[in-house]
């Protein structure tokens, strides 16, 4: 029999009522430079009411249409993520780091009948603008510009503030919206092949919410301020702004200021208490800390995700700086949260260690299964790996277009039976712990077995002289593919590649280690500042013996 319970939809709207009525005093900071510009949630919520009047009567913006934004994090993106998604329009985040091409390729492939832009970064638009299909119709610029950029464009050029100046600050937000419907929009960033939309329902983000509050979690509370610094185009900020709008934690938006010195001075000076961005912007952000003078006693946690956090640099940030980092899996599929590692009760600090540098344990929310080469169940023991593939209400069953919406373009990323199949190579423990080995692209297929790139680096970056090292497979007669290891060396350093194989021997096991080495200025990354190890391998496709 069915409940007696009511059935509610779980939407944005409620999200935006919420926290600007009830929240309406905590904040958002915006850091534009020169120091913090300050909004109340409830300012926030009233200018999204603008916002949605200005696109529904200026823009002609109905149904769930999609809204790009190109958007540094600042509260008119945040006005954007609410207003968007709860008149039932479709919010769209463009990396404003991906390649030109891939811009195009993805605003078309979304049919954006508006871009949202901040004005520092119109020249990508416009470099695109040629190439874009004649479905966008506007272009809203946020903030100073070089607007004259824009003249090539067929469509409408309006200023945000213009925009919604004068407007009603509320909307008849629609109360029958079906939960499931969509609320915004992803791409992958396109490693292989072209980008692929993930379409978020609103009841994807609002449970994925509530998870991101949840204590073994972010625990977002009316208590924090946080910090994104992952931005708001990477997976929706990790669900953070979504997340404290709903929990009344203020936040401090970073906008384009992500480099170490100015994320130390606002840290300083606006005092968050959470933070969270991937590993790249933390071995920045450290050295700046080191040699600087900064107060960072306000975070009482920073989380690290989109790829492996390397154990040395959670254990020098609390060692140095009693900074408590915690480590987080997720993907774009995944919205993202899918593992955090909080170790569990009762142990000592040190016993602690083991549990807090692996990816962490599912929620209940999410169900994992392992799966071999050979497509068998692979047991939960913390020794057997396997491919990591999971379900639950906030990972994607299909893609914008693709598998389970186009029965005509079935996608192996999907299971027969509707799982995900994350492509990431890893163990699980009796007691849930996920630990990933590699990506299945990037682990090294050494004669038959086979060698972490993860765990080499790792390694590497524990060596004192080691600032950054990224680990590729590449081609070799006689072993099918061998390690090759590109570092960046500390300023000053004199170390050499025998020395450190040396350091390295003492860790892992001889046929893993490196023969070919290759001194770097810096490792390329990916547009959510990865180590982008695709092109690396192209680099040194050819042998490099040291
Ligand atoms: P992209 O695939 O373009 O990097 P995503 O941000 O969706 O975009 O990346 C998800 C992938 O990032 C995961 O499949 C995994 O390989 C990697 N990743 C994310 N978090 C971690 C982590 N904590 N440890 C190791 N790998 C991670």
């Amino acid at each position: 029999m069915f409940s007696t319970m009511q059935d509610v939809p779980l939407t944005v709207s409620r999200i935006l009522a919420h926290g600007s009525t009830i929240h309406s005093r905590s904040t958002v900071t915006t850091w534009d430079g020169n120091g913090p510009v300050v909004r109340t949630f409830a300012e926030v919520g009233a200018r999204a009411a603008q916002l949605a009047c200005a696109l529904r009567d200026e823009l002609g913006v109905l149904g769930d249409q999609r809204i790009g934004t190109l958007m540094w994090n600042n509260a008119e993106h945040l006005e954007a993520y609410l207003a968007v998604p709860s008149m039932g329009a479709v919010l769209h985040t463009l990396n404003l780091r991906l390649p030109a091409q891939q811009l195009a390729y993805v605003i078309n492939h979304a049919a954006d009948h508006a871009v949202i832009i901040n004005g520092s970064v119109l020249p990508l638009l416009a470099g695109v603008l040629p190439q874009l299909a004649p479905t966008l119709k506007h272009i809203v610029v946020s903030g100073e510009g070089d607007r004259s950029l824009l003249a090539g464009f067929g469509g409408t050029v309006h200023d945000y503030e213009e925009l919604i100046a004068g407007r009603p600050a509320d909307y008849p937000w629609p109360t029958d919206l079906d939960e499931r419907e969509a609320a915004a929009l992803c791409y992958t960033s396109g490693t292989t092949g072209d980008p692929k939309g993930v379409l978020y329902s609103h009841r994807s983000v609002y449970l994925h919410c509530l998870q991101v509050n949840s204590a073994d979690t972010f625990a977002l509370t009316g208590r924090d301020t946080v910090l994104p610094v992952v931005p708001m185009f990477h997976v929706n900020a990790w669900g953070v702004p979504h997340a404290a709008f709903m929990s009344g934690a203020d936040l401090l938006m970073p906008d384009r200021f992500l480099q170490p010195k100015p994320l130390a001075e606002m840290i300083t000076r606006v005092r968050p208490t959470v933070s969270a961005a991937v590993p790249t912007i933390w071995t920045g952000l450290l050295d700046e800390l080191d040699h600087g003078d900064y107060d960072t006693s306000s975070l009482r946690m920073v989380v690290i995700g989109g790829s492996a956090c390397p154990p040395s640099l959670m254990k020098a940030f609390e060692e140095r700086h009693g900074i408590n980092v915690v480590h987080a899996w997720g993907m774009t599929e995944t919205s993202p949260l899918g593992t955090f590692a909080q170790p569990p009760g009762g142990l000592t600090a040190e016993r602690e260690w083991p549990y807090r540098i692996t990816q962490g344990v599912f929620p209940a929310s999410v169900e994992a299964r392992l799966t071999g080469p050979d497509g068998e169940r692979m047991p939960h023991d913390g020794v057997a790996a396997g491919e990591l593939e999971i379900r639950g209400p906030w990972i994607a069953g299909a893609y914008f277009g693709g598998a389970g919406q186009d029965p005509e373009r079935p996608d192996d990323k999907f299971s027969e039976d509707g799982w995900l199949r994350t492509g990431d190579i890893g163990t699980i423990t009796p007691d849930g712990y996920l630990t990933l080995t590699d990506r299945a692209k990037d682990v090294i297929k050494s004669g038959g077995e086979w060698i972490s790139s993860v765990e080499l680096e790792n390694h590497l970056m524990a060596h004192p002289e080691v600032a950054e090292a990224a680990v590729v497979a590449v081609p070799d007669e006689r072993w099918g593919e061998r390690p090759l290891a590109t570092v960046v060396l500390r300023p000053g350093s004199t170390v050499a590649f025998p020395a450190l194989r040396a350091f390295l021997a003492e860790r892992v096991a001889s046929w893993q280690l490196p023969e070919r080495w290759a001194l770097v200025d810096s490792v390329p990354k990916t547009s959510v500042g990865k180590f982008d190890k695709k092109v690396i391998r192209a680099d040194y496709a050819a042998d490099q013996l040291a």
